[in-house]
């Protein structure tokens, strides 16, 4: 096989391979630049040494294969022939070249490049006569004696750094560029013995020494410590080697017709179509992206160099529709010639991508398919939420855990209390919840919150999952934030803001700013509808939606959730007309008094599935009986004020709240009293409920509505408990419709979210009309992890690889995805084999808004995902793209 492939003038060896086959020989840069050649583009001419060559040069034991030197000597001849003739390293006019990696996947940051090599004593005199730039020429030696040593000989490159810094205290001047020519020319003296000292040789005089050193170190880097950590990390394998790419140097800094740039064919912000991106006229590469000087934006080239701009605009078409894609490009010219050093996919947000890829299909550049395919799921955030205004400066003063994507800003406010109060006067100010945690108590405050800022807690916390189900921004886990709560104000970053001042949080990034800053609204209209029909026309999998409350189910709808996945029925027992009945039924100590309590809770139960059923009307509606352990619903512990509150407003004694608390108190509440185990010790709980969505659902058929209640028994581990539950609750169903004498549809399901449901999936499927996996809880109890209590090792757990991911975040594929893929075929085969059904499986935690888990579950064969509203377009895409 060929060891080394050629290209510049307009031509470039052809490797007889498929654009697949040629980037994993030639790397992705490699490939590129031929490719560019190939399509008449003008490039630095060069070559690309394989990754083949990197293979056996490890088989080798480090060893450049014989058959490779002059295979190299002769593509460097060609390169010479090519650039006029020039030598590499010739002291007259020396030709000087780049060596830098390039594998077949992009791996930033894995090795550094070697610019300027050929430059010697002798060949630095050539090239600063040439140019008439002393300085640049020394400037270029220096640069390249550092980036050639401490890249290819392990020289440290702060001894390098520290010699540049003395030199610059000792002439009084602060940046690199105020340093004169003689004294770069001094520098690379010092940097020469920084070399000496460190190799125990003198910096290579010989231009081919030096060239086939850097071909060694670029080879080495593939093994480097940092690059097989990135692919461990990345989960990269199967890949031979790095390529390397030696090419011909081209300078920008030659005077007013040298210039350099980097540029997108179209606009990564916003998506538009027009060449976006800056120039700096007589700069290097470094200098545009140094921001030492400020960049002229690309357009404004048509003046300075109309020929050039011309020729740009050209190639600018060229690559889209050679690549069908959107480019992020990088050039130089040198005196009035333009040369195309890089192309490759450009980067981009969300709402960039969308519209690029919609507007590629009207453009006849792609399929739909493709560009359904083109979108990652998760960038849709940045549609779906009122975004900070990016047009306003910001100074972030610290950062939490991106816990709810959007922007908001609000008056600082330290309880969920104060919230309450504060609104009930002020209807229209924003205000910023900031606190340690939330808890089920704080929700009616953090629901009239703009924004939710914790200092503790992480992804799945409740302040977390809260504020994504109603795509409120919120940011969690900011230790840098310290709250006084006596004092009313909280520290950040040594300063300080007190309540009822403003506050800024970015919920996309985890920023928290001081003050206020502008937001913008979402709607999902024009490419971003479009996008989502022809992601619909491929996905098997439905999407629904977590939601309580109409409005919510109502935004899902708009973002096209085709039903509830799971509607928490405790949400509602907060609300401020209620909760002082449930709070009578949790201190009841009798049953008759447990029912009178219930019976006036009933009422609103029935009101607000009403709504949502409506709401969702044609739609199938899940809703979970009573999850949480009772406690919750009662002030904690030592919030004696707190305690105080509800005893006046319930007129009991004090002692009879303290009381029922101590005894509530449990010291693993998620493993304690909840879920199932409630209406199995008090079934006139479950009763209540029962009766609640049937007559709900009974009175919306009446309107005329179609109505498909499920309901569903939560943290059954046991099977029993779901026979015992589920008479009784068809007991209560056949008792409502016999009254009223309508007949509804309803199904009786449940959740796995213990181990042992998963396990024993074929008996409870013989009860169970359907599974939600609660992969929330089935996480927790899988791990052993308490879901609210993780930020003190996992953050430890992902630095040190121990897990790749957060399992709260994606599902741990190998541990419960296997209790769930298990589950499903238990539940599936007993279904079918004892009833003759098809079991219907969905997910309700909060892994069906993330676009690897929705992969997941359709791979393992669910028939639906649920996700909080705001994440319902991003399930959608994701099903698309797993279906495809
Ligand atoms: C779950 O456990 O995954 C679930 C959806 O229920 P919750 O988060 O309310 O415990
Ligand atoms: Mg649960």
């Amino acid at each position: 096989a060929k060891h080394v492939y050629f290209f510049g003038g307009k031509t470039a060896e052809d490797t007889g391979l498929d654009a697949k086959g040629q980037k994993e020989l030639l790397g992705g840069k490699g490939a590129n630049l031929a490719e560019m050649c190939r399509i008449g583009i003008p490039v630095p001419p060069g070559f690309t040494i394989t990754t083949e060559v990197c293979a056996a040069y490890y088989e080798q034991g480090k060893k450049i294969p014989e058959a490779a030197v002059p295979a190299i000597e002769e593509a460097l001849k060609k390169v010479e022939a090519a650039f006029g003739g020039r030598k590499l390293g010739d002291p007259a006019d020396p030709l000087l070249v780049s060596v830098r990696s390039g594998a077949a996947l992009s791996m930033p940051g894995m090795m550094n490049t070697i610019l300027n090599l050929g430059l010697t004593d002798a060949s630095v005199e050539g090239l600063a006569k040439k140019t008439g730039n002393p300085r640049f020429a020394y400037d270029s030696y220096r640069r390249l004696i550092d980036m050639f040593g401490s890249t290819a000989m392990g020289c440290e490159h702060e001894k390098f750094e520290h010699e540049i810094h003395e030199m610059k205290k000792a002439k009084g001047v602060k940046l690199d560029t105020d340093l004169s020519a003689d004294d770069l020319k001094e520098l690379v003296t010092r940097y020469k013995a920084v070399y000496k000292a460190h190799v125990m040789d003198d910096f290579p005089q010989d231009p081919k020494k030096q060239l086939f050193l850097a071909v060694n170190a670029v080879f080495n880097s593939w093994n480097g410590n940092k690059a097989i950590e990135y692919r461990r990390i990345e989960r990269i394998t199967g890949l031979r080697g790095t390529a390397v790419n030696v090419q011909a140097m081209v300078f920008g800094n030659m005077g007013g017709t040298s210039g350099t740039g980097v540029a997108f064919t179209r606009d990564p912000n916003t998506g538009e179509n027009v060449f976006y991106g800056d120039y700096l006229i007589n700069a290097q590469g470094e200098d545009v992206v140094a921001g030492i000087r400020t960049p002229e934006p690309i357009a404004k080239l048509h003046e300075d160099m109309p020929k050039v701009y011309e020729q740009l605009v050209g190639i600018r078409s060229t690559l889209e529709k050679h690549y069908k894609e959107m480019q992020d490009i990088e050039f130089t010219v040198q005196e009035g010639v333009l040369y195309m050093l890089q192309t490759r996919s450009g980067k981009r947000t969300g709402t960039a991508a969308v519209r690029i890829a919609v507007e590629m299909v009207k453009e006849g550049l792609i399929d739909e398919t493709t560009a359904v395919k083109r979108v990652a799921p998760d960038s849709l955030n940045h549609l779906l939420q009122p975004q900070l205004d990016p047009k306003s400066k910001v100074e972030v003063v610290a950062q939490g855990i991106a816990a709810s994507p959007g922007g908001a800003s609000g008056i600082v406010l330290l309880s969920a209390e104060a919230v309450v109060a504060h609104a009930e006067k002020n209807p229209n100010d924003s205000i910023m919840l900031v606190r340690k945690e939330t808890s089920p108590e704080d929700v009616a405050g953090m629901h009239l919150a703009k924004g939710i800022l914790t200092s503790t807690g992480g992804k799945a916390s409740h302040a977390a999952v809260v504020a994504r189900g109603w795509g409120k921004p919120c940011v969690v886990g900011c230790e840098a934030m310290k709250i006084n709560e006596e004092a009313q104000t909280i520290t950040i970053a040594g300063k300080t803001v007190k309540a009822g001042e403003f506050l800024t949080i970015n919920g996309t990034t985890g920023d928290v700013m001081i003050g206020k800053v502008p937001t913008v609204a979402p709607s999902m209209t024009g490419d971003f509808a479009t996008l989502m029909t022809w992601a619909d026309k491929g996905r098997k999998l439905k999407i629904r939606t977590n939601a309580d409350a109409p409005a919510d189910a109502a935004k899902a709808r708009e973002f096209g959730a085709e039903g509830i996945g799971l509607c928490r029925t405790e949400h509602m027992f907060f609300g401020k007309d209620r909760i002082a009945a449930v709070r009578e039924m949790i201190l009841a100590t009798s049953t008759d008094d447990r029912k009178k309590a219930l019976a006036k809770i009933e009422p609103f139960q029935k009101a607000d599935f009403v709504g949502i059923f409506e709401a969702m009307d044609g739609y199938p509606v899940t809703i979970r009986l009573l999850d949480p352990p009772l406690h919750e619903f009662l002030p904690q512990k030592d919030n004696v004020e707190g305690t105080e509150d509800v005893a006046r407003q319930m007129g009991v004694p004090v002692s009879a709240i303290r009381e029922r608390v101590d005894e509530l108190h449990e010291m693993n509440p998620m493993m304690g009293f909840r879920g199932c185990r409630l209406p199995v010790v008090f079934p006139e709980i479950g009763d209540m409920q029962v009766r609640a969505i049937i007559e709900a659902a009974i009175e919306v058929k009446k309107k005329g509505k179609s109505v498909l209640p499920e309901i569903m028994i939560p943290l059954v581990g046991v099977v029993e408990e779901l026979t015992m539950l589920k008479k009784r609750a068809i007991a209560t169903a056949e008792e409502c419709m016999t009254k009223a004498g309508i007949k509804v549809e309803y199904q009786i399901g449940t959740m796995i979210e213990l181990p042992r449901a998963a396990l024993t999936a074929d008996e409870i499927a013989a009860e169970a009309e359907f599974f939600s996996f609660g992969t929330n809880d089935l996480t927790q109890m899988t791990f052993g992890f308490s879901r609210d209590d993780i930020k003190g090792f996992m953050p430890t757990y992902l630095k040190e690889k121990i897990l790749p991911v957060d399992p709260f975040q994606s599902i741990d594929v190998k541990g419960v995805g296997k209790l769930i893929d298990m589950g499903i075929k238990l539940g599936r085969e007993s279904r079918k084999a004892k009833h003759g059904q098809h079991l219907k499986v969905g997910i309700c935690g909060e892994h069906g808004g993330d676009p690897d888990s929705v992969v997941f579950c359709h791979k393992v064969g669910m028939d639906y995902v649920s996700c909080s509203p705001f994440r319902v377009p991003i399930a959608r895409l994701a099903a698309a793209q797993a279906a495809l």
